[in-house]
């Protein structure tokens, strides 16, 4: 089978899918890898280390496209691209395809088995594929760093001739896998850390790497079973929004993070709650790329209120730790294919039966096939 990997072409995209150590697990298996020429060049990998691995570095990527058994990207294709697949490929990316109905279709009747990165399940099994998982915690790592940098002082407690400088105070609000990542960095740096999830285990595991737990008594929030939360009514926001409030004012620097499965994130923190902040704090909304948690934010940018709060809202923050992030993103693909590779044909294997590939295949042989997205 041959892999084929394409460069990314997001101007923000600085990961790559397949990296040189994914590429040599991959031809272990006994496939043909192609990538295009520069693909690494954004996280340190040249043509060269491709090479070496054992993999072909082309310049043809629609005849790449054209040829590939399996095509590993990051970002979603442009309906362009799919029409270029050979029919019965193997496509796995990010595909958001709760909305994006017309793409499915595309993929769908390019017969293409078009597998998202985004519905792969969270368990036990497929953690070792869990794309989301892997990159969410370098985001983690990263908005803290990024806080850091912006703020006009420092996070941990000094003790000085000159007098003692206070701990930095941040909020992570959202303890997901980026929000926990969020604390243990900020506690390493030697920040005070508070912080509050609707889900009630999230908040014992943010105690356990000893942030304080903001506890609101919310009433029944529930969540999925795929451990995610659920959507808060709107009387159940408003007590969240209100009881946080005072926690944001006293912050210097809040990360928020949290999103709900298959829907726009909440919007946790409006404008007055900005405006209470004190001048030079920092917020960081890691959710701006897909509407944001913080009322006022811009995606893809930083600005500044009248009072000097600065708002954070790049978009894919771990895309600055572009190395790092293709190396865990690579071995998520290079495990994935692995796990359902047939010794014998060498090949991927298709079954709609098995658990992994119900969650994340959502088009083959010419039909969309998650129950999910049919209508
Ligand atoms: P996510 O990115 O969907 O959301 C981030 C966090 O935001 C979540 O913790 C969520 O509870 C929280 N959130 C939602 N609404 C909120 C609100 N109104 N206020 C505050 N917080 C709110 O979540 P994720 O990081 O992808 O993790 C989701 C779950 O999946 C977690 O329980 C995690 O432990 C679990 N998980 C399991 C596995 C596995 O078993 N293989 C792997 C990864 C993650």
């Amino acid at each position: 089978m041959k892999i084929f990997a394409p460069k990314e072409t997001d101007p923000i995209e600085t990961r790559a899918s397949l990296d040189p150590a994914a590429v040599k697990k991959l031809i272990g298996l006994g496939a043909e890898v192609v990538v295009e020429a520069g693909i690494g060049a954004r996280c340190d990998h040249p043509d060269a280390s491709y090479e070496e691995a054992g993999a072909t570095v082309s310049d043809d990527r629609s005849g790449e496209l054209g040829s590939a058994d399996i095509v590993t990207r990051i970002r979603k294709p442009s309906e362009e691209e799919v029409g270029q697949l050979k029919k019965g490929a193997i496509h796995i990316s990010f595909l958001d395809p709760f909305n994006e109905k017309d793409l499915l279709g595309s993929f769908a009747s390019q017969d293409t088995t078009a597998i998202s990165l985004e519905m792969i399940p969270r368990t036990t099994l497929a953690q070792k594929m869990d794309a989301i998982s892997s990159q969410a915690n370098l985001a983690g790592y990263v908005a803290v760093i990024t806080a850091a940098n912006r703020l006009n002082s420092i996070f941990p407690m000094m003790m000085t001739p000159a007098g003692t400088i206070s701990p930095a105070k941040v909020f992570v609000l959202g303890i997901g896998v980026a929000g926990l990542q969020a604390i243990a960095t900020a506690k390493r740096l030697g920040a005070r850390v508070t912080a509050f999830d609707v889900r009630p285990e999230a908040l014992e595991q943010a105690e356990s790497l000893g942030a304080k737990a903001l506890r609101i008594d919310l009433g029944e929030t529930g969540g999925t079973d795929q451990g995610y939360a659920k959507e808060l009514t709107p009387e159940q926001l408003e007590k969240q929004r209100q009881a946080q409030a005072k926690v944001c004012a006293q912050s210097d620097v809040v990360i928020t993070t949290a999103k709900v499965f298959g829907r726009k994130p909440p919007v946790l923190i409006q404008k007055d709650v900005v405006e209470s902040m004190q001048p030079g704090s920092v917020v960081v909304d890691l959710a701006a790329e897909t509407g944001g948690n913080v009322e006022g934010i811009t995606p893809g940018e930083e600005t500044e209120t009248e009072k000097g709060v600065k708002l954070v809202g790049l978009a894919n923050f771990e895309g600055q730790v572009s190395k790092h992030a293709s190396q865990v993103l690579a071995a998520n693909f290079a495990n994935m294919i692995e796990h359902f590779w047939d010794e014998e044909a060498k090949a991927f294997q298709i079954d709609l039966e098995d658990e992994i590939q119900k969650g994340c295949v959502i088009t083959h042989g010419g039909s969309v096939v998650h129950e999910r997205f049919q209508d």
